[in-house]
């Protein structure tokens, strides 16, 4: 069944390849023609094909042409010096037809895979030339600012040579110029740079000649999964700091510590015990092991202090051993079982509360919620419906009712907040682990990221759980922040008409691509066969032999002269290897800076004669590994990778960087049982195998069967990250509607000629509204409205010119005090045109404040949904539910305050009519 669809799949892929590969020969013949063209006569070529385009021909049928140029471009260029990144290169590259047909597939919107090394950067030329004769917003989205410069100067020969303007899109390019950079026909930038000037020109710049981008209509994503699937958890956020904080850590701080560490001294106790009496037992060294009622005892008391403790120093040397593991599996195993579930109940109500380290949660138990020292009512939620009826029913008056339901409120809300604020807490006690997801630096908390291990600074974790490890670790805890503006990236690519991607590793993902973002992903043939050697993983039950054995590898393969990259996960484990190596007298050259220009040349330079670099997976993405002289005959780059990885494409990523272009090469991972993807999810069936196979120490674990269940494993851990992640864009959906939306409005009042008509329109839909929903005095709920004396209007009709004719009457006398002070502008005309501008901004500007007001209502919204998770509610029902109401209030809020405003404004003398300038972004912060 499943071969099958595999099988159907792989036909749909083979029969698109067939038809693109049909292109080819045309676009040859196309090129053998242009090779006698002259140089003047070839770059012509860009403004026949615009015409063509605007005669009404398709991209499609110019394509064979447009791309044949490219490459023809490509010949000419051969042999002459390009300054690329500060030095001069020979340019030697005409495109293979494996690269056309990337370049085809490209065009048509797929995700094209091709190999570390295969030349992605000038395959998507193609596609982004043709796209560009469009003369509409064609982008290339980088991984990094280094790459942007590097491939616009680069590629950006080509479309230069062809009468095409091309610019990069870097951090360090001022506001002031973005304007100029974007109305190049291609740029080059990453996602964060392209993301921040859409959500500041939809949020910050108030007059349209701030906005900078001129649209979205072609986008190609390099190293698409980086940023559709790494990324995707963190959206773009812009924001600044709260009117009024709500946060109570400070307050919780001491009483969680206290919490947490009576937990700890339990589980220390329980561990200590069961250690002893296993040694009285002999149970450590003693051969065969014999399990006495005792022992059976001690074994049920780590169980507890795995659910407990799942890091404890007891526990991790049980687990060394297969035979004493397996008594441990043993009660999880007892203890899964339906008809145990009671006892398992009980045992557990020993502990304060239970970690669940595999699905990264955690529950108090009862016993834990009666030592908490704030007590219960931290833990459960007025029920407001009830309380509102005891006060109804009351003996008070109605204003007392009144205040005695706003208190209400207020506690409420409260309540909510510090309830929030303790489980992020003890979240962040329990399952958040210094050095591993965070370090501290200069009084600061910095994220480590999981993909790249890299230090973060600047990200923030979300939801207030960053506050919370600051209070952990006794460092300054930062203001609550409020969000401006936000968009996840996956959102913001959505924005644009046609989008395409290219990686060395979309496969293992395609499925996502096609669901979520309905991208088709094709496999590219490469230029030539491979010819890396991927050999089987070395699995240990220890940490301290798997690095015995990279270091034995290491040296073996440094004897050859062969170069070695390593791969590790994280910045940490990057400096324990260099120890490793420093003190076997091994060089080597270690990478973890954040400099990707450095990075990128270190990389460059891994391709020599007996080098040895240390790499955390993504240092150097988009910069390949060449091989220097003699390295071929050697075998080529000897590829380790010292864990395997929560994702496979990440370990595909790493074994990619050895074998480009059909170079010799090989790759190895080495695992072992103490590595995190192991200890989460190992199985009790995992630690049977171990007892059958297990080998002396030092040696490998050589079982077929292990290979697969680490693969398992992996696909277990996508599955769940692709579960988060869709949840997340699920979320983001909803606001995403809601953010088009006001966007569209706010661009409407930017850009319309004339603001005026806009807000009589809004005017005369408040007042119908109004006297809606005021039946029997209509005249006096306008009259708090509107600065407005009704006489015996009686219809809507005439209560509704009235106001608008209130309205007229102050433009007026606006106008009248306008030219007193500037005489130049005594002119009904222009006075006028001043007042549409000032309109404008009246609306701009509340636009913006109640939207930022609405996101933090949607903020403090989606953390109370989970809450919610208790009873039986499915969160993201009542999220979108709510939004939605609480959207329809924003709206409403926007209008009426927009009327009444109309009636507010003063002018007033101002020395000069200033020009417009851009808001900086407050702080900029991208968080999860
Ligand atoms: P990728 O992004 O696919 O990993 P790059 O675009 O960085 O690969 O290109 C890898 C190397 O291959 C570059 O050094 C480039 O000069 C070279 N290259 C790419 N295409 C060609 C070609 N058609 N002819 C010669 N060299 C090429
Ligand atoms: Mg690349």
């Amino acid at each position: 069944m499943f071969g099958l669809l595999k099988k159907l799949f792989g036909t749909h892929q083979s029969r698109l390849l067939k038809d693109y590969w049909r292109l080819v020969p045309k676009i040859n013949t196309w090129e053998v023609k242009y090779q006698k063209l002259s140089d003047d006569e070839l770059s012509h070529k860009t403004i026949e094909f615009k015409e063509r385009l605007a005669k009404g021909e398709s991209l499609d049928s110019l394509l064979p042409e447009a791309f044949a140029a490219v490459k023809n471009v490509c010949r000419r260029l051969c042999g002459t010096e390009v300054h690329v990144s500060g030095y001069d290169q020979k340019w030697d590259m005409v495109p293979y037809d494996v690269q056309l047909v990337g370049a085809i597939a490209m065009f048509h919107g797929s995700i094209a895979e091709m190999q570390t090394g295969e030349g992605k950067t000038l395959t998507a030329s193609m596609p982004l030339y043709l796209h560009a004769l469009t003369g509409k917003p064609t982008h290339l989205v980088t991984v990094n600012d280094y790459l942007a410069k590097r491939d616009c100067e680069w590629i950006g020969t080509i479309f230069r040579k062809l009468g095409l303007t091309v610019a990069s899109l870097t951090n360090d390019v001022h506001p002031f110029q973005r304007k100029e950079v974007y109305a190049a026909d291609i740029v080059y930038g990453t996602s964060s740079e392209f993301g921040f000037d859409y959500l500041r020109d939809n949020s910050m710049a108030s007059h349209k000649n701030e906005q900078v981008q001129r649209g979205h209509y072609f986008a190609m994503v390099d190293e698409i999964d980086s940023i559709l699937i790494d990324e995707a958890r963190t959206p773009l956020i812009i924001s600044g700091p709260v009117g009024e904080s709500r946060q109570m850590y400070d307050d919780l701080k001491e009483g969680v510590s206290e919490l947490v560490r009576k937990q700890r001294d339990y589980c220390n106790r329980l561990a200590t015990d069961a250690r002893k009496s296993l040694e009285s037992l002999g149970l450590f060294d003693a051969e065969p092991k014999k399990i006495t009622k005792e022992a059976e005892s001690a074994f049920k008391k780590l169980w507890l202090v795995s659910k407990g403790t799942p890091n404890n120093k007891v526990l991790k040397r049980i687990k060394e051993d297969p035979d004493l593991r397996a008594q441990l599996d043993k009660w999880e195993t007892y203890y899964f079982g339906d008809a145990n579930k009671d006892e398992k109940f009980a045992a557990l109500s020993d502990l304060y509360m239970v970690v669940d380290e595999k699905n990264s949660e955690y529950e108090l138990t009862d016993k834990g919620i009666k030592s908490w020292v704030g007590g219960a009512d931290d833990f459960t939620m007025l029920d407001l419906g009830h309380e509102y009826l005891l006060i109804d029913e009351s003996e008070k008056t109605e204003e007392e009712k009144m205040q005695a339901k706003v208190l209400l409120r207020e506690e409420d809300s409260k309540r909510k907040e510090r309830s929030h604020n303790l489980r992020q807490m003890l979240r962040a006690h329990l399952l958040m682990e210094k050095d591993i997801d965070y370090i501290i630096q200069e009084d600061k908390i910095v994220i480590i990221d999981e993909n790249t291990g890299r230090p973060q600074p600047g990200r923030r974790f979300s939801d207030g759980l960053h506050q919370a490890i600051e209070a952990k670790e006794g460092v300054s805890i930062q203001g609550e922040t409020q969000t401006y503006a936000t968009i996840t990236l996956q959102n913001y690519f959505r924005l644009y008409t046609r989008l395409a991607g290219m990686t060395g590793t979309a496969m293992t993902e395609a499925n996502e691509f096609k669901e979520i973002y309905k991208l088709q992903v094709l496999e590219i043939p490469t230029y030539r066969n491979c010819a890396r050697k991927d050999l089987d993983d070395e699995i240990y039950m220890t940490e301290r032999e798997k690095y015995n054995a990279i270091l034995k590898e290491v040296k073996e393969i440094h004897a050859t002269g062969r170069p070695i990259l390593l791969g590790t996960e994280s910045v940490e484990i990057s400096e324990k290897l260099a120890r490793i190596l420093k003190q076997n007298k091994l060089e080597y050259t270690i990478l973890n800076a954040k400099n990707h220009e450095h990075e990128a040349q270190i990389i460059a330079d891994a391709g020599k004669k007996g080098a040895i670099t240390l790499a955390t997976n993504m240092a150097g993405r988009g910069t390949d590994i060449k091989l220097k002289e003699g390295v071929r005959e050697l075998g080529g780059l000897h590829v380790i990778g010292t864990t395997r990885h929560n994702s496979r494409r990440i370990d595909r990523q790493l074994r990619g960087r050895s074998g480009r272009l059909g170079d010799p090469g090989s790759s190895k991972f080495f695992v072992s049982f103490e590595d995190s993807l192991m200890r989460l999810f190992a199985s009790p069936r995992m630690t049977a195998l171990l007892q059958r196979f297990r080998p002396p120490e030092g040696e490998p674990i050589s079982a077929k069967v292990l290979n697969k269940s680490i693969e398992t494993a992996q696909k277990r851990i996508e599955q769940r990250n692709y579960t988060i992640r869709k949840h997340t864009l699920e979320y983001d959906d909803v606001m995403n509607k809601q953010r088009q939306e006001v966007y569209a409005f706010r661009n409407e009042v930017l850009f319309a000629e004339k603001s005026i008509p806009i807000v009589e329109e809004i005017l005369e839909t408040v007042s119908k509204q109004i006297i809606e929903e005021n039946p029997t005095n209509p005249t006096e709920a306008l009259g708090n409205h509107f600065p407005i004396t009704f006489k015996d209007e009686k219809s809507e009709k005439d209560l509704v010119e009235k106001v608008g004719a209130g309205f007229q009457q102050k433009l007026i006398f606006q106008r009248q005090l306008l030219s007193s002070f500037r005489p130049e502008l005594n002119d009904a005309e222009k006075s006028q045109n001043v007042l549409q501008e000032v309109i404008r901004n009246l609306m701009s500007r509340k636009l913006d404040s109640l939207w930022q007001e609405h996101l933090l209502h949607i903020d403090h919204l989606r953390s109370d949904v989970h809450m919610r998770t208790v009873g039986q509610k499915d969160p993201l029902l009542e999220f979108k539910h709510e939004s939605f109401s609480l959207f329809e209030r924003f709206s409403r809020h926007l209008r009426e305050e927009i009327a009444q405003d109309l009636f507010k404004f003063e002018m007033m003398p101002q020395p000069t009519p200033q020009a417009p300038k851009l808001k900086r972004a407050p702080e900029l912060i991208q968080g999860g």
